[in-house]
């Protein structure tokens, strides 16, 4: 075996499982060596057989009397039968779908045994029957000296004590964590892992007492104590974000090494742009500005984000410093995530040009094109997408607006030298990349600004970000009231849906927020209580609002329909709109100022506050109506967070702190595993990786001394993000 075998090389696979390491990306036996467990089972009582009773997690030790291959009775499912006797009694363990586990149980040997206690029901004429479902093996001894046999038999009574822990992979379809363990076991056990050398340099080894490369693969897949599997992923994490934060340091120093777009700073004329504004800008708008056009007119180009919460006021930085670039000559692209997004900022965007002569405005999105002015009628014209990107291209549209669609190949700006990507977190790795790309090495690269409202933890965006120079928009425009935020138990629901009829009759609008957009479906544990929009609507209409109007707007719709449903509603048509979370970003309804989110508990509190968001837009008094049936205090905590943080930094601070990194599932959004986001708990690692890295590019940017790593860093680029 050597470490860049193909894996089905050296192991038996049935067509789910190598579909599985395909999924997984799992190539080489070294791939597989690196696959980490993300937890670890606690060490459980030892039962005897005798005493164990149908539902419980047991954990089982016995010598193997027999193993077999079956099918299934009626279903024909492939499986192995083993029978386990304890000396108490005896078990049968059944691994379904896995019917190879029957040739690596060697019969006659000990091994230990953890899984859970099923019944089958008892056919024709027979008894019901317990037996021990899928059930994680291992051998019962360490296995020195011992070839080729999962099992030693253990030879006094202490090795029989099941202290260590039990490692657990994340599974997927056909591979089991048992199977990952057995097989990650199996290599381990040829000594391999000695050939692998070390990619952290040794000082940094020594500086932070990480255990080295080979001490850590074994500790983290066999710990015989949690300080070691600990330790291990200390190192592993650690390795991971120095990786990420090298990889951003080097991307920004090439980005920023490019030929670039110089705007001249024309401080008159951006003061009389911003003075036709309906409102005065903020403090944090007006710094945000002025940064962002010191960033413009100076010596390299801008790769920044402007972190602020919804209704901070991002769209008016945007078209300031759009028409900075757009008075020097310049092209700007507005990427939105959705096409209602992407209209709505084409409609700010006329609002905010078109006093001023001889401005072209386009939109883009998947189903139309629109230009702004019209030749014939007041408002924006419709044309073909041919005709939008010849113009495009010949510099005639000097902004234009759209979704993804202007990540197309055949779109070709003349001179684009602004790029703005709104709601940038929605984006995927490469979509990004690609409207910064350049057609030549010569060709001048667009200065980059990133927006975002998503709050997250400091350290979070330290690491995803790093590459990116940081504005905060931390104020709210002035006037805008608190929103009062309630947690609302069941038996309050029609004390608040009495409330709410007040609300709508003196004039205001309502959203609703369901989970699902169909009726539950019951194969669906999780789904069982979630409320469907479409059920919902009906609901509300008929039984609870019957004298209001009740709209209806999910992810499923066509987008004109959509947009047909927007509109109505924008235009007070509709009282009530019943909605899936599709109206987290892009909607801005003034005079909607209640939300309510039913099923509050199984939203993240970032993506509660940027829904709650969506009311307040206006200057009435908004109301938000978390609806829970939680009986978990857990999930009330969180829940109650919303009332009494003062932003959504905060209440990500508060996120991580509750739920731990694990609450994060976006991590892998961002290329970064889940022994990565081990660290985002950790501020102190974060800087450590930031300011270890600095260090390294300092020396050597090219990273000639560590190939290992230049190698590592290069396969992320698809995996990261590149702004
Ligand atoms: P977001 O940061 O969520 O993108 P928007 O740019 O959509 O926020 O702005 C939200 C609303 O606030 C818009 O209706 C906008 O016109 C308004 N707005 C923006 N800046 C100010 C301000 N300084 N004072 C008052 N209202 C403002
Ligand atoms: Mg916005």
């Amino acid at each position: 075996m050597n470490l860049i075998d193909k894996i089905e090389e050296h192991f038996r696979l049935n067509p789910l499982q190598k579909l599985g390491l395909k999924k997984l990306k799992l190539e080489t036996i070294q791939d597989l060596l690196f696959y980490l467990p993300n937890r670890y089972e606690q060490p459980g009582q030892v039962k005897n057989i005798r005493d164990v009773s149908e539902g419980e997690d047991a954990v089982i030790y016995g010598k193997v009397l027999s193993a077999k291959t079956k099918k299934g009775w009626k279903t024909k499912i492939p499986m192995a039968e083993v029978i386990i006797d304890d000396g108490t009694k005896t078990i049968k363990a059944v691994w379904f779908h896995q019917a190879y586990m029957a040739k690596k149980i060697p019969v006659g040997q000990f091994g230990e045994f953890r899984g859970k206690i099923t019944k089958r029901p008892a056919r024709a004429g027979g008894k019901d029957e317990i037996y021990l479902a899928n059930p994680e093996v291992r051998e019962a001894l360490p296995t020195v000296g011992v070839k080729n046999s999962l099992f030693s038999r253990p030879d006094n009574q202490e090795n029989l004590n099941p202290l260590f822990l039990i490692p657990a992979y994340p599974e997927t379809k056909g591979l089991s964590s048992g199977w990952f363990y057995y097989h990650i076991q199996t290599i381990l056990k040829t000594g391999l892992a000695d050939q692998l050398t070390d990619p952290l340099p040794i000082n940094l080894i020594k500086k932070y007492n990480l255990p080295q490369l080979k001490t850590a693969l074994v500790w983290i897949h066999s710990p015989k104590k949690t300080s070691d599997a600990e330790t291990a992923k200390k190192r592993f994490s650690f390795e991971e974000i120095l990786y990420i934060q090298l990889k951003r340091l080097q991307d920004k120093h090439k980005y920023q090494n490019n030929p670039f777009f110089k705007i001249t700073r024309e401080q008159n004329e951006v003061e009389k742009f911003v003075k036709r504004f309906p409102f005065p800008l903020t403090q944090a708008q007006d710094k945000a500005i002025n940064q962002i056009i010191t960033d413009l007119s100076g010596n390299k180009p801008m790769t920044r984000l402007l972190e602020g919460d919804v209704g901070s006021g991002k769209t008016a930085v945007a078209a300031t410093t759009a028409f900075a670039v757009v008075k020097s000559g310049f092209q700007v692209a507005y990427m939105a995530p959705t096409e209602i997004l992407a209209r709505q900022h084409f409609e700010s965007f006329i609002e905010y040009f078109k006093h001023i002569p001889n401005i072209n405005i386009g939109l883009m999105t998947g189903s139309e094109c629109r230009k702004f002015p019209s030749k014939i009628e007041s408002g924006h014209t419709h044309l073909s997408r041919t005709q939008l990107i010849k113009w495009v291209a010949d510099g005639r549209i000097p902004i234009l607006i759209g979704t993804h669609s202007l990540i197309q190949k055949t779109v070709k700006f003349k001179n684009l030298a602004y790029v703005i990507i709104d709601e940038q977190h929605r984006f995927g790795v490469m979509q990004r990349a690609k409207l910064t790309r350049k057609e030549s090495d010569k060709a001048k690269v667009p200065h980059l600004l990133s927006m975002t409202a998503t709050p997250i933890p400091r350290t979070l965006a330290l690491t995803i970000y790093g590459d990116l120079d940081l504005t905060l928009l931390d104020e709210m425009p002035r006037g805008r009231k608190e929103i009062v935020t309630e947690i609302i138990a069941p038996d309050k629901r029609a004390e608040t849906y009495e409330f709410i009829r007040t609300q709508i009759k003196a004039g205001r609008q309502a959203y609703v927020i369901c989970p699902r957009i169909d009726e539950p479906d019951p194969d669906q544990e999780m789904a069982l209580n979630a409320k469907s929009v479409t059920a919902e609507q009906i609901r509300l209409g008929e039984q609870i609002f019957p004298e209001f109007m009740v709209g209806l707007v999910h992810g499923k719709m066509k987008p004109t329909e959509k947009e047909e449903m927007m509109q109505e509603f924008t235009a007070g048509k509709i009282d009530i709109l019943v909605a899936t979370s599709v109206i987290e970003v892009g909607v801005n309804v003034p005079n909607a100022t209640i939300i309510i989110i039913e099923g509050a508990e199984r939203f993240g509190l970032a993506q509660l506050h940027q829904l709650r968001g969506r009311v307040i837009r206006g200057n009435h008094q908004a109301y938000c109506f978390l609806f829970s049936e939680t009986k978990s205090a857990k999930s009330f905590t969180r829940l109650k967070a919303l009332k009494t943080a003062k932003n959504g930094f905060e209440l990500a601070e508060q996120d991580l702190a509750i739920r731990g990194a694990g609450g994060l599932t976006a991590g892998k959004q961002w290329g970064i595993s889940d022994i990565g986001m081990e660290a985002i708990k950790n501020l102190k690692m974060v800087e450590a990786a930031r300011t270890e890295a600095q260090t390294l590019l300092n020396e050597d940017l090219e990273l000639k001394k560590y190939p290992q790593i230049r190698e590592k860093i290069g396969q992320k680029k698809t995996e990261i993000h590149f702004e």
